[in-house]
């Protein structure tokens, strides 16, 4: 291997520069594995740091890329060998350690999952950090017991990356799926598989400490007022998974969900999650997740070249959906 195309950040005059580069083994860290990535994906934590809008990145010069998935070209560690295909995201992979916009990148063993059977590169990036962590939410949910037959599931932020997949999984496993969203009758929501629609006004007003009990449980990347009502509409027995704060961090709640109905609340963390789990979430993606579905979740294929100008996109809120970026 000569050269290859990596995209680099940079920072002049206080401000951050990205710039496709020509680079060498010699410039990547010297870690376990050698992956050639075929696919990365733009996620907004990549669109902060390429932007340089969110302090994500400490240290430049810097290769970003949270998700990346490509097959292993060299490797000093047991678990993985040469011509092995596998995914990689979270870890601080594209914050702290180089990341997935370079066609080469050296990363540590464990960080690596494999790529499940029924899932090529390209649509494990259409996932990516997304696809992984609303599938860990729904996993929380069945291994609570939960079953299609106990009644509908609630997901807000449905239209979302993380609400894209959990609708799409919820449905594909059977469950009535409610959609939480400022889109009313989205037709997109519609095709992923949602049955019902809630406006997120209705669910964005203070909850008293019990509403009537609607939903025997939720996938939540809003927090605050809306997963407050959420605990507070849980059937008896009902699991809340947590994953995000597009709505705010704070949770005015009471604790009478929990002490009268039982109600649980589980944390979903994408990043430093096991790698076992991880696995788990993404043989649940592969399984049940078609092929429609995916390109229909997809907005586009980017490359490095394009990618800055997009990222500017996201930012400014004018673009929604997964991208991914071809190397
Ligand atoms: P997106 O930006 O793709 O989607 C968020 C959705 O939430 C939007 O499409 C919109 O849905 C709704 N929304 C956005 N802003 C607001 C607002 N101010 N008030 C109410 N609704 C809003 O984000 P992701 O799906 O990628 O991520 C969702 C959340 O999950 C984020 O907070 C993110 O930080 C978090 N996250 C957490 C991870 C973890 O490991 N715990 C990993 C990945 C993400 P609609 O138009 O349908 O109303």
């Amino acid at each position: 291997m000569n050269t290859f195309s990596a995209l680099w950040l940079d920072e002049q005059d206080g401000k951050t520069v990205a710039a496709v580069k020509d680079t060498t083994p010699s410039q990547l860290p010297d870690e376990d594995v050698l992956v050639e990535v075929d696919y990365s994906g733009l996620n907004y934590k990549d669109a902060l740091a390429v932007t340089g809008s969110g302090k994500i990145i400490r240290d430049f010069p810097f290769i970003p890329g949270i998700d990346m998935a490509g097959r292993v070209v060299d490797s000093t560690d047991d678990r993985w060998s040469e011509g092995d295909n596998v995914i990689l995201t979270g870890w601080g992979v594209g914050e702290r350690h180089f990341g997935g916009y370079s066609r080469y990148a050296s990363v540590r063993a464990k960080w690596l999952n494999a790529l499940p059977t029924g899932l090529t590169a390209e649509n494990a990036m259409i996932a990516g950090t997304a696809g992984l962590t609303a599938a860990l939410c729904v996993q929380n949910l069945l291994d609570s017991g939960h079953k299609p037959e106990d009644g509908a599931i609630a997901v807000s932020g449905a239209s979302g990356g993380v609400g894209s997949f959990a609708v799409a999984l919820l449905a594909a496993l059977g469950f009535d799926v409610c959609a939480i969203t400022s889109k009313q009758n989205d037709e997109y929501l519609t095709r992923l598989g949602t049955s019902s629609f809630i406006s997120f006004a209705e669910m964005n007003a203070p909850p008293r400490p019990l509403e009537k009990q609607r939903f025997i449980g939720a996938v939540d990347t809003l927090g605050n007022l809306v997963l407050a009502r959420l605990l507070a509409e849980m059937h008896y027995g009902g699991t809340v998974s947590c994953c995000g704060l597009a709505s705010g961090p704070q949770l005015p709640t009471t604790v009478m969900p929990f002490i009268l109905r039982g109600v649980r609340l589980l944390g979903v963390d994408s990043v430093q999650c096991p790698p076992e789990r991880r696995q788990q979430a993404w043989h649940l993606l592969a399984q049940n997740i078609k092929l429609d579905t995916f390109d229909l979740i997809h907005s586009g294929t980017l490359n490095l070249v394009d990618l800055p100008e997009t990222a500017e996109l996201m930012i400014a809120n004018k673009i929604h959906g997964r991208y991914t970026v071809k190397l």
